[in-house]
């Protein structure tokens, strides 16, 4: 199509007109807002304007190309847009996230919860019981324990929001951004924010609950994201039967690496 030529030609050097704000830049070119939110593309950087060696957004790209064993083409190819389009979590791939030496973690193994909020998409039950299953996924496999209060601050709060909600990360509306969480840590530490827009349900239709509840407490208990396409803590969305559902032994090895197993 027209775009792709014209982010082409413009990936290639020829310059926008300086007076395109960034902000009607990333508007028009959203591969632009994706390496922003998840790949760590400087908000103010111009680039368009090129840096010596490599134009810093074609070396952003090529690391997305990288993490998803994409061509690194460092352009904005059909294969990269259809992998930018795909819903997913709100964490970033690399960056402020990224499972470094003396990694978050909880201190302690007996962990508190509270749900904040419901959404009127789903039953109360059976946003709890999601919920709850998301929590077993990990407890079974760590010494963590999960237990849920009502009405005290909680280490992990887990609430739906809307679009802007006070923490710098606000939501998209339907599909794109699903949800995020917070690494471990006092405050907003642990918590898990659920998109309130999404037509969240207990079963495939839609966006699962439970399976994306089960990969942002994966973020609350201090992993980053996996690029093992089979792996729960893997970026983008995919369904599978919460009946059905076995903790890839990707997730387990992170996991099991934070949190010995007792
Ligand atoms: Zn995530
Ligand atoms: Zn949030």
């Amino acid at each position: 199509s027209s775009h792709l030529l014209c982010w082409e030609s413009w990936l290639c050097g020829v310059s926008l007109p300086i007076s395109i704000s960034l902000k009607e830049t990333s508007y028009k070119l959203p591969h632009i807002g994706y390496l922003q939110n998840f790949y760590g593309l400087q908000r103010d950087d111009h680039p368009h304007v090129r840096k010596k060696g490599e134009n810093s957004l074609a070396a952003k790209l090529k690391e997305m190309q990288a993490f998803f064993g994409l061509q690194m083409t460092g352009k904005p190819d059909l294969d990269t847009l259809k992998m930018m389009r795909k819903p997913r979590c709100g964490v970033p791939d690399i960056g402020q996230y990224v499972f470094t030496a003396g990694n978050p973690k909880w201190k302690r193994n007996n962990l508190t919860y509270r749900i904040l909020n419901y959404t009127p998409k789903m039953r109360r039950a059976d946003v709890d019981e999601a919920i709850q299953k998301a929590l077993s996924v990990w407890s079974s496999v760590t010494p963590l324990t999960f237990q849920k209060v009502e009405d005290k601050e909680a280490d992990i709060m887990i609430s739906f929001a809307y679009r802007d909600h006070q923490d710098n990360s606000p939501f998209d509306g339907p599909n794109g951004q699903l949800a995020h969480a917070f690494q471990p840590g006092e405050g907003i530490g642990g918590d898990v924010h659920l998109d309130e827009e999404e037509a969240w349900t207990k079963d495939g239709r839609g966006y699962n609950l439970f399976i994306v509840v089960a990969h942002e407490l994966g973020h609350s208990l201090g992993l980053s994201h996996s690029n093992d396409p089979g792996a729960l803590m893997y970026p983008t969305y995919s369904y599978t039967d919460p009946n059905e559902f076995l903790l890839p032994q990707d997730d387990i090895d992170g996991i099991q690496a934070i949190y010995a197993n007792s």
